[in-house]
């Protein structure tokens, strides 16, 4: 018998002193009221029929017929309607005809723009990763990116531009013709800025370090060549360096924060203005090992299986022949085999990346002496 009340705490209403609506089971104000005809008593909808489970009769001895599915009386019922009473949640007051699903709906989580789109987040709704950070839309994420770089032009351009690439795929591909044609008046593809910055370069090595314009959000970089991931989400989140290669061979190597909890995914990109919240190899002009033992290249899910698995130890070495256009992979010193062979392989610019899932890190080092079993 010790159910928790079914009804409305009177305390909650502004208009409502009478008692004539009080549930004679619980006592609170009923909820989807029923009332018996005969001894006028009314009843929470559920009070009432969890009492006929067990009785034949109302409460108060009357026989089961008399109980009517609202109330008897067209007065009371209008009555009851015109009571407001306040949300639990937002304190705000509410018809009792419409409280229950303003209930549902203000018990949900708000979207980290909800004073803009007002929305809330329904994870039974089932809809897109989205739900999962909290952020109702690509439109509230792509709003608050914006927001967080409001005072800088040059990453503000860049989230327009991750946006419109992540959204609108198709205005530089081949389908987009008409946009393609259109943009390509206009459209002039700059020279890329020396890609071997020379000030980075320390006797034919290189001192790579992690990019704060191209990393996926939630990402820290801890001195500039360990970048850190920790989060309550689970969406691959990428990181590229600063430097990028316009040919030669290079060798690299990563080694994983011993606290990480989820495989990375290590490899290059050719693209450093793409959304960095997604795995850069969830795109066709990313390359990559996946910790798991398997390689990622323009799919988020599934790939060939490949190497061993690798997360939180060891070392993990990654090799670029940009004369062969071949990236491969070592652990520990054992090779795994080349990993892709690609003409895109020997254009630059080409810029080391990871993707990091929830919580996990790493540290990246350009390496000039090249392990022996690498293709040459
Ligand atoms: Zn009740
Ligand atoms: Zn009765
Ligand atoms: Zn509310
Ligand atoms: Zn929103």
């Amino acid at each position: 018998m010790n159910n928790p009340p079914q009804g409305y705490d009177k305390r909650r209403f502004q208009n409502c002193t009478s008692e004539d609506f009080d549930c004679n089971i619980c006592t609170e104000v009923a909820k989807l009221p029923k009332q018996c005809q005969k001894c006028k008593k009314c009843f929470c909808g559920q009070c009432i029929d969890d009492w006929l489970k067990k009785s034949n009769q109302c409460p108060l001895r009357c026989e089961r017929q008399h109980i009517n599915n609202t109330f008897a009386d067209k007065n009371l019922q209008k009555q009851y309607q015109n009571l407001n009473l306040k949300c639990v949640y937002c304190s705000q007051v509410f018809s009792i005809k419409i409280i229950e699903e303003h209930e549902r709906e203000c018990s949900l989580p708000k979207c980290q723009n909800f004073i803009n789109c007002n929305n809330r987040i329904d994870a039974n709704s089932g809809n897109s990763q989205l739900t999962k950070i909290d952020i109702c839309s690509p439109e509230c994420q792509f709003f608050l990116n914006i927001l967080n770089h409001s005072s800088n032009q040059r990453n503000l351009y860049k989230e327009i531009s991750n946006f419109m690439q992540r959204y609108y795929p198709n205005i530089d591909g081949n389908n987009g013709q008409i946009q393609s044609q259109q943009l390509a008046a206009t459209k002039v593809t700059m020279p890329q800025p020396s890609l071997q910055n020379p000030f980075n370069m320390v006797f034919g090595s290189y001192n790579l370090t992690w990019d704060p314009n191209y990393i996926g959000s939630q990402i820290q970089i801890k001195n500039e060549n360990f970048v850190l991931l920790k989060e309550q989400a689970y969406i691959f989140r990428s990181a590229l360096t600063k430097q990028s290669f316009s040919q030669g061979i290079h060798y690299w190597e990563i080694e994983p924060d011993e606290k990480s909890e989820n495989e990375m995914k290590i490899g290059v990109s050719l693209k450093n203005n793409f959304d960095f919240n997604t795995a850069f190899c969830d795109h066709q002009f990313g390359y990559a090992y996946y910790g798991i033992g398997q390689l990622r290249s323009g799919n988020n899910a599934q790939g060939q299986s490949y190497g061993m698995k690798f997360k939180s130890q060891g070392v993990l070495g990654v090799h670029l022949n940009m004369n062969l256009g071949t990236l491969s992979f070592a652990l520990n010193g054992q090779f795994f085999g080349i990993a892709f062979s690609d003409n895109k392989l020997k254009q630059g610019p080409i810029y080391p990346a990871v993707a990091m899932l929830h919580c996990a890190g790493c540290k990246i080092t350009y390496k000039s002496n090249i392990p022996p079993y690498f293709p040459k």
